[in-house]
């Protein structure tokens, strides 16, 4: 019955139990439960040939990942950063003993405004750390040759990406390196899980020996390293619900068509998405004019049983470990966006009751 079971912002699509079992059979067959095993061996290969990446590999969460590349080209250094993400973009680079820059985003696409990125470029700039936020590409080319020009590598959190294209390639074919977040909440996910992608091989066996503690071999080690490494219960997850990707996404198109064709626009804005993208459809925000309706809105509809998630928020330049500078943009972007409940079991119905509720208090 619509209106009594209570809607959440996501639900983690998962793959029928006895597919999942099967697969973990392995595991139990062969008592083998990490280290890179067969099914993380397995898995990789099919998501290098699904997205046609040329590097990839599978990591513990989406966190680790960032952390790695901050480690390999941060330096201790200044890394320009957007102040719209998740806390994971700001907090690795602060935890990496590197300092975020940030440069205010773009009003339209809400990715690092590009033409700001210049004027924050100092001799202690060693990398752009910018997200795709939503799934929604960066300018990637400016961001390229302004990297080129200053010499400085170019990160992209693209823990939203999974699925996206942008002109006529995956998303993570962008940048030196892109990371990704296999999260519950995410598009595509392993439990928890992560990976990273990239094009150079001296890129690729830098990150690579670092997510597994430097080694090299059993008992010689290329470098410093850490423990980034998925385990084969996690790739065991991700190799069930792979197949099922075209469903999960079909699913999502749906539901935010619906979303489209069904809320007023009137008081409330929607995500523009950059042209030449092949969409995910990974998130639903929409944008209040004010806080003080977003909060209205925001009762109303949990009154409703309606539980959006006001991602993301807080702006990352107020957290409280970093050098406040003020980013008006995102602070007032921050302050009025809401992501409406979007994932694969949600029914037009209870999309249409979502609707009429927010409808109803706008
Ligand atoms: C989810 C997310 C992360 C972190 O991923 P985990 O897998 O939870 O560690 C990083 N950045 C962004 C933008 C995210 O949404």
């Amino acid at each position: 019955m619509i209106g009594k079971d209570k809607i959440y912002v996501t639900k983690t699509f998962l793959p029928p139990q006895e597919e999942y079992s099967t697969i973990l059979k392995e595991v139990f067959d062969s008592h083998w439960l990490t280290n890179r095993g067969k099914l993380a061996l397995a898995l990789e290969e099919k998501i290098k040939k699904k997205l046609n990446v040329r590097h990839m590999f599978l990591l513990n969460n989406g966190t680790i990942p960032i952390q790695i590349a901050l480690k390999l080209f941060g330096n201790g250094g200044e890394i320009i950063t957007t102040p719209f993400s998740y806390v994971a973009t700001t907090s690795s680079i602060v935890w990496e003993g590197c300092t975020p820059v940030f440069v205010d985003i773009d009003p339209t696409y809400l990715s690092i405004d590009e033409t700001k990125i210049q004027a924050s470029i100092t001799p202690r700039t060693k990398a752009i750390l910018a997200t795709h936020v939503y799934g929604n590409p960066c300018n990637v080319e400016a961001i390229a040759a302004i990297a080129k020009q200053h010499n400085i590598k170019v990160i992209y959190d693209a823990a939203h990406c999974f699925g996206v294209s942008y002109k006529g390639s995956s998303l993570f074919n962008y940048g030196d390196i892109s990371t990704c977040s296999f999260h519950a909440t995410k598009v595509f996910h392993t439990g928890e899980g992560g990976a990273i992608f990239c094009d150079s091989d001296d890129i690729f066996h830098h990150s690579y020996y670092a997510h597994n503690f430097g080694h090299d071999g059993p008992l010689s080690f290329h470098g410093l390293g850490v423990n980034g490494k998925i385990s084969e219960l996690q790739a065991a997850m991700g190799l069930s619900v792979l197949p099922y990707m075209d469903h999960i996404l079909a699913e999502r198109k749906r539901v935010v068509e619906a979303y489209d064709q069904m809320l007023n626009f009137n008081k409330i804005d929607r995500l523009a998405i950059r042209p030449g993208t092949d969409w995910n459809h990974s998130y639903y925000p929409i944008f209040f004019g004010s806080e003080e309706a977003l909060l209205v809105a925001e009762r109303h509809l949990n009154g409703h049983g309606i539980y959006p998630r006001r991602y993301f928020y807080p702006s990352l330049n107020t957290l409280p470990y970093v050098e406040y500078v003020k980013m008006p943009v995102s602070e007032s972007i921050a302050k009025r966006v809401l992501c409406l409940p979007l994932h694969t079991a949600l029914s037009t119905d209870q999309v249409t009751f979502i609707c009429n509720t927010i409808n109803d208090i706008v």
